[in-house]
């Protein structure tokens, strides 16, 4: 029979990486935790409507990577492609906005049909960030400041650089593209493919075009810069004072642009160059419109959502990743004696009790002494503690270091209890 495979696009992970994928996760929490932002879980399935509505249906999103299907009772349901919507949803309905300020995070898998690559998948993880109630830079600051604050822990602020852009408010934006669609309908036959559809459809995606020829079309063409309103302007200003001020470095660049419709004022992405074309490990910006759009009050909003897949391709390139993020046992405890299993359960329980955070692997499925050192070998364990017919007999227990060159001894407990005190106090 044929085996069944993982769908294509959405990988599973091993022990390997999921050793990497907490240490990450245990960064960015501790990070969170540290600016007092809280934790909000939603579901991964939303109805379709929700996403329509605030990604905007004539986006790449909407248009070709949503998992959309009708559930048993004929609802069209979408799992969800980002974030953002469904805490929008989940903060309206249990009635978080009004008259709050919240600083919100949110984890977990999203779904895109796209074409899967490097950086790229069709299961893919984010954990996201959404501020609400709060209409100043200085909350975009917080964010900008947090993300370079987790950069520097986790050894990767060379790797990455902020990039910048203010995209108005919708009138501004919407006259600029008015005078960009009148500018380039004049030269369509120059654009390429993509951009020549989003002429009619999204026109401010034009802009970070991947053509060079149409970028080259772009310099001719209206800029944002000038349609923009004071307000917005100034808004952006003060946010690019307080980065100055905190040393945070950016590039303005005056194309960025985000591919859902609900971004205005502050859009920014952190880029890597060593990532290939997935290159936007972070990215995020301002939606003030979008709590209303969906029938809510109005509320200022902004946030971020960090690619996890891409961060720890980063780590990896980047080689940062500390090597205490292991799976490594620290002891394996091996009851070559007969009858020594109870003895050994009753010593790991014991070592689990007094050393919370030790690593303890009983050896099961007996076998010789040759066979269990394999084990414990195997395990990478620092010390292997070994119960055989002598040491059952004295009461004791042996202990090996299985790197470096320390004879073997044997131990009382206590006398054990006090040698992995010593061993792990440093
Ligand atoms: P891209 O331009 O790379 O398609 P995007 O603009 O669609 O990204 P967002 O919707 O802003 O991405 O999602 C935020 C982050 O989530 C991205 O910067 C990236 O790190 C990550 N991301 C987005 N799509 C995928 C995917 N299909 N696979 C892995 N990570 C992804
Ligand atoms: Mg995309």
């Amino acid at each position: 029979m044929k085996t069944i495979k993982a769908i294509r696009g959405m990988n599973d992970l091993l022990p390997k990486q999921t050793v990497v994928w907490q240490y990450l996760e245990a960064e960015i929490r501790a990070l969170l935790n540290g600016y007092g932002y809280q934790e909000i879980r939603m579901p991964v399935v939303e109805y379709t409507d929700l996403f329509k509505r605030s990604i905007g249906e004539v986006t790449d999103i909407v248009e070709k990577e949503m998992y959309t299907f009708n559930d048993r009772n004929n609802e069209s349901l979408t799992l969800r492609p980002e974030g953002t919507a469904g805490c929008v949803r989940a903060g309206e309905q249990h009635g978080l906005f009004y008259n709050q300020v919240q600083r919100l995070w949110y984890a977990g898998p999203m779904f895109r049909y796209e074409r899967p690559q490097k950086g790229r998948y069709r299961q893919f993880h984010q954990i996201g960030v959404e501020v609400f109630g709060l209409d100043g830079p200085d909350i975009d600051a917080e964010l900008l400041l947090m993300t370079a604050r987790l950069w520097r822990r986790l050894g990767l602020s060379d790797a990455v650089i902020l990039q910048l852009n203010t995209l108005g408010n919708s009138e501004s934006r919407n006259r600029f593209k008015i005078a960009l669609v009148e500018y380039l309908t004049q030269h369509k036959e120059q654009l390429d493919e993509d951009s020549q559809r989003r002429l009619d459809s999204n026109p401010l995606r034009i802009l970070d075009s991947k053509s060079s020829q149409t970028q080259q079309l772009l310099d001719g063409a209206p800029k944002l810069i000038d349609f923009l309103d004071n307000e917005s302007l100034q808004h952006f200003e003060q946010l690019k004072n307080l980065l100055d001020q905190a040393g945070i470095q950016y590039q303005v660049n005056p194309r960025l642009v985000r591919g859902l419709d609900y971004y205005g004022k502050t859009v920014f992405e952190w880029v890597t160059d060593q990532l290939g074309a997935q290159g936007t490990v972070c990215a995020g910006g301002r939606y003030n419109g979008l709590v209303e759009q969906l029938g809510g009050r109005t509320t200022p909003a902004v946030g971020f959502a960090m690619g996890i897949e891409r961060l720890i391709l980063l780590l990896e390139t980047c080689g940062v990743i500390p090597e205490t993020v292991s799976n490594d046992a620290d002891i394996y405890l091996m009851t070559p004696a007969d009858g020594a299993q109870s003895r050994g359960f009753e010593i790991a329980e014991m070592l689990r009790e007094t050393f919370p955070s030790l690593r303890v692997v009983c050896h099961c499925g007996g076998g010789n002494f040759k066979r269990q050192m394999k084990r414990a070998v195997d395990s990478k364990a620092s010390y292997a503690l070994i119960l055989g017919s002598e040491e059952i007999e004295s009461g004791e227990i042996s202990v090996k270091a299985l790197e470096g060159k320390h004879p073997q001894q044997r131990l009382s407990k206590d006398g054990l209890v006090d040698f992995i005190r010593q061993e792990y106090s440093a």
